[in-house]
């Protein structure tokens, strides 16, 4: 489409407002026209963290000599011209207003060729108004270079952070952008020197590595969207509506901020406190609380799913069924969890992996050369007989616990336990929770969860729940290892519970568990917890007195899990006091 501008009709209907806030925020206007002319690489100069100087050079489309200046004018786009037009917006720019804001505040000269012209065309602007104009031999593309940001605006300038702050908002961007487009080429160039490059490889993970480094990706799980996370509830539609793809840390990798979210929506970056309290529910129970995993989510739906006109700087979005994308997100980022974390570490053979897993792992032993002969050392040494050569992956599971031997109980609550590293203090209770909820999630992956009969059938009582039927709450209890049959009215009989509830209040459970069924916000965080109040029945409680033995074992339990230091809720389940803690408490310095 020619650069045309809008009508009044369809300006007045953009969310308006000033976009150049800071030298950041002109690197990411002129990135995202560079993407929308189908660059496939992206240079980015920087100088005194932008403030002197910023440059993005492409080898995109260019604009044709005819439409240089109008490209400058307010309210002028290619991308967009009529109303429809802004219900389903598929590229990055439409308000036609970033170049005339840019240009305004600046000195600004673009030089810029199509494939169908011999010679470019350089325009200079000088604080918004044409200062020079001539034909320019250039390589095919556009090459924008902004010097002296806000030189006429001198409030503007005392509201700019520090250089390197500034350079900080630019290197983050342009982090962003590379990996919501892992296709293209990004060079950021930072006073003269070549600070971060992608390699346009089309690979997530590849540019995964070069944002966080090695170590960090080495952390990382692999997330993709099934189909079955993406069903309409109730419908037949095997359409997927929300792709969900990305990488996320595994849950021993944590940050105190959310910081290291990153979401992208068809492409365009987005901060969105539902996307993030998504994911915090999918790890729920994994991290402690008031931390933070490492994640990068690219959603891909229908453009008109979404409606990106809310905020001139299009980082805010709205989802036209935010429940979906919510539920979509979860399920997600929970299944990657729970396939990593509750299957046994060496049960996943090679010929199991996806070939996308297999080409990642692959790529990561590649990557760091330097760094795979002493990974696979450190592998060879671990491995017990028998069991394949795990990869480099393996690595980076989360340190179990030492072997302890158990010491005694205190208040009929507390497992003291003796370890190479100091004292520990272990609540029985959690502790067992843990080991229980591990057990369940493997039994239930197996559908092998055991059952036992009642000796005296049990009455219960089910009221009628307005969000999940009486059949669906007993179609999940039987799944659990429950045989529930009707008595009447609202009365069930139960016949069988699950073998690990034996001790426990098997009526108290069952409410608890239909109640929690019910309040769930998405699908599946409602049975999460259900599992999790079953767990919590099955458990030992506090102030049961332990035998040694019986303390030996669960410590041996414990020891098995994946994730033996926080209970399903995310609490605690030991207190650690290193021997270098206990001398200094001690003085013996
Ligand atoms: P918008 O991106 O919202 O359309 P801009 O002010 O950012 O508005 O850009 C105006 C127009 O200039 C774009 O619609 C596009 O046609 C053209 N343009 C801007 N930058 C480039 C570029 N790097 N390559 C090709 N065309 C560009
Ligand atoms: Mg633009």
């Amino acid at each position: 489409m020619p650069i045309r501008v809008l009508s009044e009709e369809v300006a007045s209907k953009i969310a308006a407002g000033e976009v150049v806030e800071r030298p950041a925020s002109v690197a990411k206007e002129l990135v995202e026209n560079s993407i929308d002319a189908g660059a496939t690489e992206i240079k980015v100069e920087v100088r005194q963290g932008g403030r002197r100087l910023m440059r993005v050079i492409d080898d995109g489309a260019g604009i044709p000599a005819n439409e240089v200046e109008l490209a400058f004018a307010r309210h002028a786009t290619s991308k967009i011209a009529s109303l429809d037009d802004l219900s389903s917006i598929a590229t990055l720019g439409f308000r036609g207003e970033a170049l005339a804001s840019i240009a305004a505040v600046s000195q600004l000269t673009i030089v810029t060729r199509t494939t169908e012209e011999e010679v470019g065309t350089q325009l200079r602007l000088e604080g918004g108004k044409v200062a020079q104009r001539q034909k320019k031999g250039s390589p095919q593309g556009t090459v924008v270079t902004v010097e002296n940001l806000f030189y006429n605006v001198p409030a503007r300038l005392k509201f700019l952070r520090s250089e390197t702050t500034e350079r900080k908002h630019i290197d983050g961007l342009i982090h962003r952008y590379a990996m919501a487009y892992p296709d293209l080429r990004f060079s950021l160039i930072n006073d003269g020197r070549l600070t971060f490059q992608s390699l346009g490889t089309g690979q997530l993970y590849d540019v995964v590595i070069k944002v966080y480094g090695l170590e960090l990706a080495q952390q990382m799980l692999e997330v993709q969207s099934s189909k079955l996370d993406n069903l309409k509830p109730g419908t037949q539609n095997l359409e997927p509506i929300i792709d969900v793809y990305g990488y996320i840390s595994i849950p021993s990798l944590h940050r105190a901020n959310r910081n290291y979210l990153t979401f992208f929506v068809n492409g365009r970056w987005v901060q969105d406190r539902m996307l993030s309290y998504a994911v915090s529910e999918a790890y729920h129970t994994l991290l402690p609380t008031g931390r933070y995993p490492v994640v990068v989510l690219c959603l891909t739906l229908d453009p008109s799913q979404v409606d990106i006109n809310v905020h001139p700087t299009k980082s805010e979005i709205r989802f036209l069924d935010s429940n979906a994308v919510f539920t979509a997100v979860q399920k997600a980022v929970r299944r990657t969890l729970m396939d990593q974390t509750t299957i046994p570490r060496m049960a996943g053979l090679p010929s199991q992996w996806s070939a996308q897993e297999m080409e990642r792992r692959r790529r990561l032993v590649e990557v760091g050369s330097e760094r795979r002969a002493q990974v696979e050392l450190a592998l060879e040494m671990q491995r017990p007989v028998g069991v394949e050569a795990p990869s480099a992956f393996e690595f980076a599971e989360p340190a179990r616990l030492p072997p302890l031997r158990v010491l005694g109980q205190v208040v009929q609550t507390y497992i003291i336990a003796e370890g190479p590293e100091g004292l520990y203090l272990i609540d029985q209770h959690t502790a067992h929770e843990r080991v229980l909820y591990e057990r369940l999630m493997a039994e239930r992956a197996r559908m092998a969860i055991t059952s036992q009969a009642l000796l005296q059938p049990l009455t219960v009582e089910l009221p009628l729940q307005p969000q999940v039927t009486v059949e669906e709450s007993l179609e999940f209890l039987s799944q659990l290892g429950f045989d529930i049959e009707p008595f009447g009215g609202d009365t069930y009989l139960v016949r069988a519970a699950p073998t690990m509830l034996a001790q426990g209040d098997i009526a108290q459970a069952i409410a608890e568990i239909v109640d929690e069924l019910t309040t769930g916000r998405a699908i599946g965080t409602g049975e999460e917890r259900a599992l999790i109040s079953l767990v919590c029945h099955s458990a030992v409680r506090a102030g049961q007195t332990l035998s040694i033995e019986e303390m030996r074992d669960l410590i041996r339990q414990l020891e098995q899990t994946t994730m033996p230091r926080t209970c399903p809720h995310g609490r605690p389940t030991m207190i650690h006091l290193s021997v270098a803690q206990l001398a200094r408490e001690f003085g013996r310095g």
